[in-house]
């Protein structure tokens, strides 16, 4: 095996847990509905781990229209939008976002990681300075070392450190800062008021990547309208992954910076468009929001409910007003071993390790879960507790 190759042969951390019979990911889902899934195998779990928000993934209009789309215009474009891959979904796509968040300008492209790796690769350039959140998402990391300006993080949520930061480090050019609008982890949101006091303070441009905001917070309209705050943050990214219930993403702001970053996004003009299908169904999803906006408040309401119940079973859980509701577990053995317990009792959870997040069940409510499946999930979380809690670390 070539020197490259190596590490992969003595890579064991994955077969380890496999050994143990302790492995979280890339489970097998056979069929889903709005508030369950079913194993490979057949057994059937309440979801606690999903990012439908809204439950609108399998809302029957929203597969619709992915149908309709795929008759219409094929399973995809085979082209990127600058050239041969651009429908006229994803213009009225880009019309409907920007009126909704409330930007003059939308820039549609095919992931959320896409969006990131288009607004801050287009943007930033060796000169410039981006300062990052140490909490935000991957793909802002990679977005931000990808352009190869200078990258500098600041503590998680301190405008005080940032402003720091800004004061002291050395720009030949302009500056970014990057911040998830609520943090994907740990569900907590940024504290908006003040990093926009700073950007505006230091020149620095502001770009908030709203993936858990978008669609769930202030009636879908996101983090930056939670706060007031749409027209000082001149750069919004959005995922579809999430509460729009499709793929894809989406880069807001002036129209010419989107002008500008549509000739000027990478991930924009040398990958293919989204597919008609998610176009279409990201749509849908708009539509549905704008008329149903019960789905934000509901979401947050169960979250709130499940946020109460865990912690009145003694389970330590992250606060706020996000459907991410992150549960304690203390060290890596006993977060697998609790992610594994659930799982027997029916309830599906997110086993999250280092380097993603600390340990920690990573559990994300829906609107469209009911009543009983959210008490299955409770009633699955005291069966499993003594055992939990007496795992070492969480005691
Ligand atoms: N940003 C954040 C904060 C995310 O959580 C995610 C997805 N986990 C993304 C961006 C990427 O979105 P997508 O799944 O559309 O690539």
């Amino acid at each position: 095996m070539s020197h490259l190759l190596e590490k992969c042969a003595s890579y064991t951390r994955a077969r380890d847990a496999r050994n143990a019979g302790l492995y979280p990911y890339f489970l097998n889902f056979d069929g889903r509905d709005a508030g369950t899934a079913r194993l490979a195998g057949g057994h059937q779990v309440v979801m606690c781990g999903s990012n439908d928000y809204l439950g609108l993934s399998t809302d029957p209009r929203v597969a619709d229209a992915a149908a309709e789309a795929a008759h219409r215009y094929g399973a995809g474009c085979t082209g990127s939008r600058f050239l041969n891959g651009n429908l006229d979904l994803h213009d009225r796509l880009e019309a409907e976002l920007a009126e909704f968040f409330g930007k003059e300008a939308a820039l549609v492209l095919t992931t959320g990681y896409q969006a990131n790796l288009g607004a801050i690769g287009g943007l930033c350039g060796p000169g410039d300075l981006i300062l990052i959140d140490k909490d935000a998402h991957a793909s802002l990391i990679d977005a931000a070392r990808l352009s190869r300006a200078k990258v500098a993080w600041f503590e998680h949520n301190d405008a005080d450190d940032l402003a720091d930061k800004l004061a002291r480090l050395p720009r030949r050019g302009g500056a970014l800062v990057v911040v998830d609008g609520v943090y994907s982890m740990e569900g907590d949101l940024c504290p908006l008021p003040a990093l926009v006091e700073v950007c505006r303070r230091f020149d620095a441009t502001l770009l908030v990547d709203d993936a858990h905001g978008a669609g769930v917070l202030d009636k879908g309209r996101g983090t930056s309208s939670h706060f007031g705050l749409t027209d000082e943050v001149p750069l919004i990214t959005l995922t579809f992954s999430k509460a729009f219930g499709s793929i894809g993403g989406a880069i807001l702001g002036d129209a010419v910076v989107i002008d500008y970053l549509r000739h000027h996004a990478r991930p924009l003009m040398f990958s293919a468009s989204a597919s008609p299908a998610n176009t279409a169904a990201a749509l849908e999803s708009l539509r549905i929001l704008r008329e149903e906006p019960w789905r934000c408040t509901t979401v947050a309401e169960n979250a709130a409910y499940m946020r109460r119940e865990l912690t009145a079973l003694g389970y330590r859980v992250g606060s706020g007003i996000a459907p991410i509701v992150p549960v304690d577990t203390g060290d890596d053995l006993s977060t697998l071993r609790a992610w594994d317990l659930l799982v027997e009792e029916g309830v599906y959870v997110n086993a999250v390790l280092p380097p993603a997040a600390s340990p920690r069940l990573r559990t994300s409510y829906t609107a469209v879960q009911t009543e009983e499946q959210l008490n299955r999930a409770v009633a699955g979380f005291a069966a499993v507790r003594d055992r939990v809690l007496a795992l070492p670390a969480a005691a």
